[in-house]
């Protein structure tokens, strides 16, 4: 109803004028509701910017450090090897810890103790997209800020937020449409911040100080935001959403766990993805059957990223039970017919 004509007003919501009262409403409440749901009081700021995440892996350093500060990579997966290489062009990068000598296939420790006191941050990606691990557990960084890549599971799973000096996302998976990147910050950061430095497009102070307005937002984006927060508050909050994304993926994680047909990617059981389950088959062959066979069956994407190959069966916010348990009945059914 809102696409054609929006509460009313005469023109759709993908029309609308970023300087109405209708959109002022729209961008507040998604604030508001983003704040409730992850907890967080008036010492944080919630700003929807474009350019994707991966537009803060410059953003980050550009903002919360000079050229020769140090900040903390954790290179857990592909993208947080991209936000370590992109921080290193302006500041003094380092790794704190890696697991791509494993193809990452597990989240490394961190070593509190190998933390330089002077450093800014440190960046760790909460939900590894391609290869499906998760810090389960957050890192003690002590006193250091923590700044964390939650494209893959923001409002799926339940941290303290408040642990964190700054996360970001890109909404496309469990928070919306693509288009809009959420940013939220402490904003005691704004005081380090060196704005003579920065285009204004990059300062997060730019956008902190206009509510988001400084330029044209991607209004409908940030309106699938309002609505999908709304809807995992009406079901009642991240921590749901939690339950119900581990109960999905341990349907599958059992059926590889049983099972000498599928075998899972990730080495430790602790550090595996409640919303990217990963596994491969015996060989390539028996792999395309298994996509081809399961899209016959209405069971489409299954196809591993092209850097990881094998099966990912990505189970965002989005997707119900009842999605899961066909995919496991195809698994078993597959398993039977191909062993
Ligand atoms: N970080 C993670 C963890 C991701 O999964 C992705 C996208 N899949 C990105 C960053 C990059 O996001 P974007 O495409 O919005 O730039």
């Amino acid at each position: 109803k809102n696409l054609l004509n929006y509460k009313n007003l005469g023109y759709s919501v993908l029309e609308m004028t970023h300087r109405s009262d209708a959109y002022y409403e729209i961008n507040n409440t998604a604030i508001a509701n983003l704040k409730q749901l992850m907890n967080l009081g008036d010492d944080y700021d919630v700003l929807f910017l474009t350019g994707g995440a991966s537009s803060q892996f410059f953003m980050i350093p550009l903002n919360l450090a000079n050229k020769d500060d140090i900040a903390y990579y954790a290179l857990s997966g592909i993208f947080a090897n991209k936000a370590y290489e992109e921080a290193k062009r302006f500041i003094n990068a380092k790794i704190i810890s890696s697991s791509k000598d494993d193809n990452y296939n597990h989240i490394a420790k961190i070593d509190k103790t190998q933390i330089d006191k002077n450093a800014k941050y440190v960046h760790i990606t909460l939900n590894n997209t391609i290869v499906g691990t998760a810090y389960n557990v957050l890192p003690d960084v002590g006193d250091t800020t923590l700044v964390g890549d939650m494209s893959s599971n923001i409002l799926a799973k339940n941290y303290d937020f408040n642990k964190f000096g700054l996360i970001y996302a890109g909404a496309q998976k469990n928070i919306g449409v693509a288009g809009v990147t959420i940013v939220v910050i402490k904003k005691s950061l704004f005081n380090n911040i060196n704005s003579d430095k920065l285009p204004l497009m990059i300062d997060y102070k730019t956008h902190s100080e206009s509510c988001s307005l400084y330029n044209t937002p991607p209004v409908f984006a940030v309106y699938v935001v309002m609505l999908m927060t709304k809807w995992v508050k009406d079901r009642g909050g991240i921590k749901a959403m939690e339950e119900l994304n581990n109960k999905k993926a341990n349907i599958l994680y059992d059926i590889i766990d049983n099972s000498n047909f599928y075998s899972g990617t990730v080495v430790n059981k602790s550090d595996r993805s409640s919303m990217n389950v990963t596994f491969v088959l015996r060989n390539d062959e028996l792999t395309n059957k298994f996509i081809l066979e399961a899209k016959n069956n209405g069971l489409v994407n299954l196809k591993g990223h092209k850097a990881a190959g094998g099966i990912r069966a990505s189970i965002y916010n989005s997707m119900p039970l009842e999605g899961v348990l066909k995919l496991a009945d195809f698994m078993n059914k597959f398993e039977n017919e191909n062993k």
